[in-house]
């Protein structure tokens, strides 16, 4: 450690510097722990613990998105169900239970009970053409056996019996339903699990520097130099690191530009909020247990289908319904009402402008829900529990998402994407994660396109460690049944799912 010249400042030198303690980077952080025992590690959070924003369990949905209820990824194309993105996310998935199964294995993370439960995972439909459209998407998906123990059914018997919270008081017969489910669903506790691997790593000396603003990354010399603020005292401190990943959710897009990565010119950031109702009725909660999922409203965006969901947080089991579309210009829920004005520049100002004279149908869905209110609201969620009474219910404000919007064509007029783009700079000594879906669930995955992005001179030496954890690493699961069957088996003991 040395003195800079400002009194005020102390400058550090690190192999790697993570912003932002979200899943995101905790992940990272656990890999990069793994591979090169010996790089010194910071992580800088500006609130005052770890995953506070988008990964605080009522933030999100903790849905462990493996496409088995989610109708988003099997769009119905001229009457085919494809199915594509569905095996993509479901692989992914897979990725996840075995980085968190080895970390289990090694001590890093500690109990699975704690961030992983089982909970059945049901798609619902209703009316002729989504009972048409779900029993064809459970025909293609059952086919696969990444998608094992599904089954379906459009009888009310069954339904009841399956969901009785969402049979009671319902028209079956002016209105027919299917549903399809599988019991290898799971919710998981996202908040819980980077607070496990945040632990670990502050034993294995990564340093963890709560209440600390990273104000900006600037190139020096081969290395970043990052200054930060003690958001409580005011103190500056600047810290140079080999390596940047910036794991800031909304800020990401900010922090990436200010920082002159090449790869983000154009790109801008489009706020959208959330909320949840929420239940912890003990007689409500106990009469429903699954994750189900419907179709979109015309107009949404993929990440607003709706879905009633069983939660299990801090061992304590909730109901949770939504989400219902808002509009704040913060791009963290604890973030500034200028986030947006402040992310205008002029290399994407057409961005914003294209997207804004293309997404009317966005737009038009935001101001619906942004009108609706409590009772509104309770309205939309009798469509799935049609004797909901709002004495039960409370409104939760869920986090924050940044859609990336893309510069595309010429005069780089922007298209927005609901999906997570990974930037990185040409020499791969910065990196950073934009856009929220699917998220969580595909942290792993995603943090090893990092390292394949930004280490891949590496790849070779790292290979034996890659392949301990990831032990399907380049196999396509769901061409080599043998090894998903082998990978299931060991997944499901460790993470202790099998009920
Ligand atoms: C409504 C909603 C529902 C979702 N549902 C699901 C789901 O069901 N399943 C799923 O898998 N995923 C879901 N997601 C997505 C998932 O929550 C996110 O992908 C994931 O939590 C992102 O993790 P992260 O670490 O990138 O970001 P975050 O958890 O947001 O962490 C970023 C951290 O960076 C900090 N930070 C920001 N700027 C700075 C700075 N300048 N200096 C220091 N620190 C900074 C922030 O304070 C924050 O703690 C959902 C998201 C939302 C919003």
């Amino acid at each position: 450690m040395s003195n800079a010249n400002d009194s005020t400042q102390i400058t550090d030198e690190v192999d790697v510097a993570l912003v932002g303690a979200g899943v995101m980077s905790a992940t990272l952080g656990a890999l990069l722990r793994e591979l090169e025992p010996s790089w010194s590690q910071i992580i800088f959070e500006r609130l005052d613990g770890p995953a506070e924003e988008s990964s605080s369990p009522w933030n999100n949905a903790g849905t462990g998105h493996s496409a088995l209820c989610e109708l988003n990824y099997t769009p119905d194309q001229n009457g085919t169900v494809n199915i594509t993105k569905a095996l993509n996310i479901n692989e992914k998935f897979q990725v996840s239970r075995q980085f968190w199964s080895h970390q289990l294995n090694n001590g890093v993370l500690d109990d699975p009970r704690e961030f992983i439960n089982p909970v059945d995972h049901v798609s619902f439909g209703q009316g002729a053409d989504q009972v048409d459209y779900i029993k064809r998407r459970y025909e293609a998906l059952s086919a696969s056996h990444l998608f094992p123990e599904m089954e379906y059914s459009d009888d009310k018997d069954v339904f009841s019996e399956k969901l009785p919270l969402m049979a009671e008081g319902r028209d079956f017969e002016s209105n027919p339903v299917a549903i399809s489910w599988t019991p290898v669903g799971t919710d998981v506790n996202f908040g819980a699990q980077t607070r496990q691997f945040i632990t670990a790593a502050k034993a294995a000396g990564t340093e963890v520097r709560y209440g600390h603003e990273v104000l900006s990354i600037r190139e020096d010399g081969a290395k970043w130099k990052i200054t930060a603020k003690n958001v409580h005292t005011g103190d500056k401190q600047v810290v140079r690191a080999n390596f940047v990943f910036v794991g800031a959710g909304g800020y990401a897009l900010d922090l990436l530009r200010g920082a002159g990565v090449p790869e983000v010119k154009g790109y801008a950031g489009f706020p959208v909020s959330g909320m949840w109702l929420r239940c912890t009725n003990p007689e409500l909660v106990e009469k429903h247990s699954a994750k189900v999922y419907g179709k979109a409203s015309v107009g949404a965006p993929p990440m607003s289908v709706p879905h009633l969901d069983t939660r299990v947080i801090d061992g304590e089991k909730g109901l949770m319904f939504g989400p219902y579309g808002g509009w704040t210009p913060k791009f963290l829920k604890e973030g500034s009402f200028l986030d947006l004005f402040k992310s205008i520049r002029p290399d994407n100002l057409t961005s914003y402008l294209g997207v804004g004279v293309q997404e009317l149908g966005l737009v038009k869905y935001l101001v619906q829900e942004i009108l609706k209110d409590f009772d509104d609201k309770v309205e939309t969620l009798r469509e799935y529990i049609p004797e909901a009474d709002g004495k039960d219910w409370e409104t939760v404000v869920a986090g924050q998402r940044v859609q990336v919007i893309k510069p595309v064509g010429f005069p780089r007029f922007g298209s927005l994407e609901f999906g997570t783009t990974l930037i990185s700079n040409p020499t791969g000594t910065i990196a950073g994660l934009l856009g929220a879906s699917p998220g969580a669930s595909i942290a792993p995955a995603a943090m090893l396109e990092v390292l394949e992005r930004c280490f891949g001179d590496r790849m070779i030496e790292w290979a034996p460690k890659i392949e301990e954890m990831f032990p399907s690493y380049g196999i396509d699961l769901a061409e080599d049944e043998k090894l998903y069957d082998e990978m299931w088996e060991y997944t499901q003991k460790t993470l202790k799912l099998d009920r």
